[in-house]
């Protein structure tokens, strides 16, 4: 599965970050979320915590996408 992060709807907050810290980043540029797995593809193994993520973030900047990746 893949994870889309809508930058114009996020706040910066880190909750993805400290919930899935392997698929989660705060830019230090500019202080939003960026996704660090090469397309957004979401190992399984790693489903759980993004799934968690998006649960956590206060501005529903985060979803998943469609597609099946390249
Ligand atoms: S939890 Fe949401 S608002 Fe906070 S940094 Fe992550 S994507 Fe942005």
């Amino acid at each position: 599965m893949k994870i889309v992060a809508e930058t114009a709807n996020c706040v910066g907050a880190g909750m993805c970050a400290n919930v899935a810290p392997s698929v989660f980043d705060i830019d230090a540029a500019t202080g939003l979320v960026q996704v660090l797995l090469a397309g957004g593809d979401v190992p399984a193994a790693q489903e759980g915590a993004v799934a968690d993520a998006i649960a956590v973030c206060p501005a529903q900047a985060l979803q998943w996408g469609e597609g099946a990746g390249a």
